[in-house]
């Protein structure tokens, strides 16, 4: 008995002694940006070069100011915002100026914002004349108790915190007005004209674009020098939606979630497909509880669950470590990516 104790203990120390596998140490990013601009359609060969140098050219433009924000020590969800706002205000983008054109000829948009050191979020959906989505969302994150608001009451509260309201017209572009013609079952003659007068209306010309692509909607992640995470998004939602349709994107844990322990994300793609998986949050969950790496993580829903779903889209990602991920299914997807020294990866396929 007491030759077999004495074995065991020998064995023990000895197996204590072995050497064990370095684990190795995930690389540490100061701070991190990830940014998107939509999923889709983004077949080769649908832009010329120098349609697609304008979206590299919007690209570069957010991610250079996301990375002097934080570089200067600004906070993750200033970034967000900024960058969103930069997106939102081209006419590039499904996202504020651009968005698409509901069935009935109204233009309805929707933003999220969440802070993944406090878990506080704000959400704003169906808005039709407030100039940044983004603004507004934050305000409802920051300035209330709540965390959703839609259409008139969302309008409302903005009016109350002086949030930027423009005229609806502002947001009519030819391409999405002619992207929304091509469906001529949808409408009728009564609606075309609407259309057709908010567009004249409009001031400034905005230049003609390929539109091929069916999406289009904004979003951001970040790392800041603090350590905390932020993700946001940003859109007009899907072509002719009808009876206010809500996507994933004002949704918290569908097409936007942060928690700094876990990663900052913002989605795009058809959104219903993300509120289904609950993406975001499940993203952040197969990290917290599964232990998978972010990459891990973001591939499986986009490749793995998607494909149990049919789900279409993509997603950005950043992590407590400050690594970056993103996934599409798509054919493409707008993004944008700085590392730590300044240089800009913008990409669309
Ligand atoms: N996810 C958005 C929605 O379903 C659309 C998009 O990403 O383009 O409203």
């Amino acid at each position: 008995m007491r030759i077999l104790f004495f074995c065991l203990t020998i064995v023990t120390i000895v197996s204590c002694n072995k050497p064990q596998a370095e684990t190795p140490k995930p690389e540490q990013h100061a701070f991190a940006i990830a940014i998107h601009a939509g999923a889709g359609a983004l077949k080769k060969g649908s832009y010329t070069p120098e349609e697609e140098a304008l979206y590299h050219a919007k690209l570069k433009e957010a991610a250079q100011v996301g990375y002097d924000m934080l570089k200067r020590g600004d906070s993750a969800t200033q970034v967000v915002v900024a960058v969103i706002k930069i997106l939102e205000d081209s006419p590039l983008f499904n996202a504020g100026k651009g968005s698409v054109i509901s069935n009935d000829g109204h233009i309805r948009m929707d933003a999220s914002i969440m802070n993944g050191k406090t878990l506080d979020a704000g959400s704003i959906n169906n808005v039709q004349t407030i100039k940044n989505p983004i603004t507004a969302a934050k305000a409802v994150m920051e300035k209330s108790k709540y965390i959703m608001f839609t259409g008139a009451g969302a309008e409302a509260f903005a009016r109350e915190q002086g949030i930027e309201f423009i005229d609806p017209s502002y947001f009519y572009t030819p391409r999405q007005v002619a992207r929304w013609k091509e469906d001529k079952t949808a409408t009728d003659e009564k609606t075309i004209h609407y259309v057709d007068s908010m567009l004249a209306l409009q001031n400034g010309t905005t230049a003609w674009l390929p539109y091929e692509l069916s999406l289009g909607t904004v979003g951001c992640a970040v790392k800041d020098k603090y350590g905390n995470l932020a993700a946001g998004t940003s859109t007009g939602g899907l072509m002719h939606k009808k009876f206010d349709r809500v996507g994933d994107s004002p949704v918290i844990g569908a097409g936007t979630y942060a928690y700094n322990k876990t990663c900052a994300i913002s989605c795009t793609g058809t959104g219903e497909d993300f509120i289904k998986t609950v993406a975001a949050k499940t993203v952040s969950d197969m990290m917290e509880f599964k232990g998978m790496s972010l990459d891990e993580a973001t591939h499986n829903m986009i490749h793995v669950r998607f494909k149990e779903i049919t789900g279409d889209g993509g997603m950005v990602a950043v992590d407590a470590n400050g690594q970056v991920s993103w996934q599409y299914n798509s054919d493409g997807m707008f993004r944008a990516f700085v590392n730590e020294s300044g240089e800009i990866t913008t990409a669309i396929y």
